[in-house]
């Protein structure tokens, strides 16, 4: 059992706004929200970062893309939304169990870099 972060969460240990949960992934609203919808996916399966996917991990993160459109429609981005996974340093990844960042909510979001 991996005593990381977002593996807490995933296990109910540690508290998040949860707005979806099935037997592989969950999704919970960023505790610092830079955009009027900001939630974060994540495996449940501790993958510390994109660098470290391997095959075995094609089936969920297909699934994991899937259920972003759905859950972004559902939080109300009809009109499209940003998708973004840090990785590693050069990334500035924070928390390292990898999660992508689903922002929206807005007219237009900010230009990127
Ligand atoms: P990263 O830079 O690793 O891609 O981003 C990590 C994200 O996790 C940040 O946007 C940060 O606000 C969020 N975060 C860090 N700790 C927590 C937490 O305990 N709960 C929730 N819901 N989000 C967190
Ligand atoms: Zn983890």
């Amino acid at each position: 059992m991996q005593d990381c972060l977002f593996c807490r969460i995933a296990r109910g240990e540690i508290p998040a706004k949860k707005l979806y949960e099935d037997d592989e992934i969950v999704a919970f609203y960023d505790i610092n929200p830079i955009a009027p919808v900001h939630f974060l996916v994540i495996p449940k399966v501790h993958v510390a970062s994109m660098d470290e996917l391997g095959d075995e991990h094609a089936a969920v993160m297909g699934k994991l893309m899937v259920v972003i459109g759905k859950l972004a429609r559902e939080q109300g981005c009809t009109d499209g939304f940003r998708t973004i996974v840090n990785t590693g340093r050069v990334g500035r990844q924070e928390v390292y169990h990898l999660h992508v960042h689903v922002l929206g909510g807005t007219d237009v979001l900010p230009p990127m870099l």
